[in-house]
């Protein structure tokens, strides 16, 4: 069978003939084999709490998506030039979580092919290629997206950067440039310097791309009022708003379906991706009827695999079980609940410096009693949680963020579960001499 490898098999042939620039979870990476709702269970039937996977949305193979594709791989799998309910209903199914402006759909099938697409259109609407763009964003693998990620061209291997990208500082109220009062503005200003600064080289800007709650930043939350204000200076001077929902959306955020909604802001063009497919790569771009006719200029857009019958059966599937299972709801109570009790585990252990994030989107953050990053601590609890059956990530510019995602199923027993592991690690010596 396929399945019968060792790890350190699996291990030295992937070191010399996969990718080398990809780096495996755990100091002893797992080899998994299943997943079911929050779990998932390796080839030894460990079984696994998995509070990292934003792609297994509704939970790992839930049956009824798994049925869908299924269902439609059977029947028909072509490209969208032929006439097919699926694409239409995809597309009803998005709209009718948005606002009324964003009602035109292009189907891809990655974040990074959204988010590529979304600077196309930038392009091609504003006539202009200046980018403003939040330090340590990350927005894709491709090299338009790297190019307007600071998380890369800024890290390991960047070379800073490119001309028509402009950086602001992250939006960061715990650690970054701005804490206190005032904060939103004070950010908002770096915006207009970017602004500004395009201006002065007689250009102008193309659009602003920013997630409602930056991940790989370290799930940092954008202070109140920071969004709308960056908007307008951003409309006034002709560029288009984009959010990059890839993480943030499908009802994940708890109080609201999409992340900007949070910030009552409405985007000109919003990009979907890990969770509309539930782990099949499917993925899409909303924008306005003003952004699609501009983008529309004679050059087609083709995509072979985007909108095909099967990936929008299996995204349109997920949206209705986040409706029917009430899973919005569910990220809402399990999230609150969640926050509450971290920010009650951070009263008794100072190491955790900061709780924060929406619904089932959250971090926490481990500093020493300077706001000094404690990266080792960071990787030390992650590495001793997955010990007792709990998967949990590091994000962060300092890599001392712990980020909770989990399928938006996690309920609070799952909750309860993490905690309680939490709080026991949390005491060991390792965690509280440093
Ligand atoms: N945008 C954001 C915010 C992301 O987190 C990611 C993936 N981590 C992407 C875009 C790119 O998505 P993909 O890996 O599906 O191409």
């Amino acid at each position: 069978s396929s399945n019968t490898s060792t790890n350190d098999e699996l291990i030295t042939y992937r070191k010399q003939h996969l990718g080398k620039s990809l780096s495996l979870q755990y100091k002893t990476p797992i080899k998994m084999v299943r997943g079911a709702g929050v779990y998932l269970m390796d080839q030894f039937a460990q079984k696994y709490l998995d509070t990292v996977n934003n792609v297994a949305h509704v939970g790992h193979e839930h049956f009824r998506v798994v049925k869908a594709g299924q269902d439609q791989m059977a029947l028909l799998n072509t490209n969208s030039r032929y006439l097919h309910d699926n694409i239409n209903a995809l597309a009803k199914e998005l709209i009718e979580t948005l606002p009324p402006e964003l009602n035109v759909l292009h189907f891809v099938n990655s974040g990074s092919e959204a988010n590529e697409l979304a600077i196309r259109m930038a392009k091609v609407y504003s006539g202009e290629k200046d980018f403003i763009v939040s330090e340590f964003g990350y927005h894709g693998n491709t090299n338009l997206c790297v190019d307007i990620s600071s998380y890369k061209f800024d890290g390991k291997g960047g070379k800073g950067a490119p001309e028509y990208t402009h950086i602001f500082p992250i939006p960061n109220t715990f650690r970054g440039k701005y804490r206190g009062e005032n904060t939103a503005d004070n950010y908002a200003k770096e915006v207009q310097h970017c602004i500004d600064n395009i201006k002065s080289k007689k250009r102008n800007v193309a659009a602003f791309i920013i997630e409602p709650i930056i991940s790989c930043g370290g799930q940092v939350e954008l202070p109140e009022g920071f969004l709308s204000k960056a908007y307008s200076m951003v409309r006034k001077a002709g560029g288009v708003c984009i959010s990059d929902e890839v993480q943030t959306g499908c009802g994940r955020m708890g109080k609201t379906f999409w992340g900007f909604q949070l910030h009552d802001v409405v985007p000109d063009i919003v990009t979907i991706g890990k969770p509309l497919g539930n782990g099949h790569p499917v993925a899409a771009v909303a924008c306005t009827q003003k952004v699609a006719d501009a983008f529309a200029n004679g050059m087609e857009y083709f995509n072979t695999f985007g909108g095909n019958p099967v990936s929008c059966a299996i995204a349109s599937e997920v949206l209705r079980t986040v409706k029917t299972e009430q899973l919005q709801q569910n990220a809402l109570e399990v999230g609150e609940f969640l926050k509450a009790e971290l920010k009650k585990l951070s009263k008794k252990f100072p190491i955790i410096g900061d709780v924060r994030g929406q619904g089932l989107f959250l971090g926490i953050e481990l500093v020493d009693d300077s706001l000094n990053p404690l990266a080792s601590q960071t990787d030390y609890l992650s590495n001793r949680m997955k010990d007792h059956g709990i998967l949990m990530s590091i994000d962060g510019p300092d890599h001392n963020v712990l980020k909770i995602k989990p399928p938006i199923v996690f309920s609070k027993e799952n909750a309860k579960e993490l905690l309680f592991y939490l709080r026991k690690i949390l005491t060991e010596d390792f965690m509280t001499t440093y």
